[in-house]
């Protein structure tokens, strides 16, 4: 089996979700928002990946709106409020980080790894970007929504455990001094950081769910897991548990 980071962390979260999403690959139309995201994760590469001088917050706005013309924005509205939103986020991150000063050693880096008990399976990512810390390797990933996870959620989420292990295979050599990545989910909108650590013993259950998921799908098994995640799921109009969960818990 082949599959994302982003595939994997899905089926963790609702195995039906993956079904709608990867097997059964329900439409969904680009929203302002996926837009923005998407031009501000490229604004956040381009601060962060120049050989000699961080872009100004000027220049970083200059590239956002360059972007932001050739976007597929629905109407001129819809255009200029995400043009103002982005703006915002540009300034607020500026403000908030000292953007020539963080030791970014990748930015979008595709990452590969195998798992599963045999190693059978090739886990796919990409991850926004990787610094360099005084203890090791700092994995961030930017989110632009509105909806944040608790420290709790945060603790679990299986994506950042899986770019924390392709982080410690990727840079192997020099984990010798530590046992654990940081991982941290930055929300641009906010300018608010959730960190915490992955160890080496916390990777290792990434295996077990990779075999689940490959005999999952082998078998076309996904079980629903309703909850408090169904509210912000992007496929619950596809999805006949959303309405009765809804109906007995909203
Ligand atoms: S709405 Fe809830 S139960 Fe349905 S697919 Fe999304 S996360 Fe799963």
């Amino acid at each position: 089996m082949q599959c994302s980071c982003t595939a994997v962390a899905t089926y963790a979260t609702c195995e039906l979700k993956y079904r709608l999403l990867y097997v059964d690959r329900v439409r969904r139309s680009p929203t302002i928002y996926h837009i923005l995201g998407t031009h501000i994760h490229s604004v956040l590469r381009f601060i962060h990946s120049q050989p000699l001088l961080t872009p100004s917050e000027e220049e970083a706005i200059k590239f956002f709106l360059q972007l932001s013309d050739s976007g597929f924005y629905g109407n001129t509205a819809e255009k200029r409020s995400a043009i103002m939103q982005g703006i915002e986020m540009i300034r607020r991150y500026y403000a908030d980080t000292d953007v020539a000063g963080v030791r970014v050693i990748a930015t979008e880096l595709p990452v590969r790894f195998s798992a599963g008990s045999a190693a059978a399976h090739c886990i796919t990512g990409r991850i926004d970007r990787i610094d360099a810390t005084k203890d090791g390797y700092e994995v961030i990933d930017y989110k632009t929504s509105r909806h944040m996870m608790s420290p709790q959620e945060q603790k679990r989420d299986l994506q950042l455990t899986l770019y924390a292990r392709a982080v410690m295979e990727r840079y192997a050599d020099r984990m010798h001094a530590t046992d654990s990545v940081s991982v941290s989910l930055y929300y641009v909108r906010t300018g608010t950081i959730i960190r915490s650590q992955r160890t080496r013993s916390d990777i290792k259950r990434i295996d077990t769910i990779v075999d689940q998921m490959a005999q999952s799908i082998q078998q076309s098994v996904y079980h629903p897991r309703p909850g408090s995640i169904c509210a912000h799921c992007e496929v619950r109009q596809y999805c006949p548990e959303y309405r009765t969960h809804r109906k007995h818990n909203y």
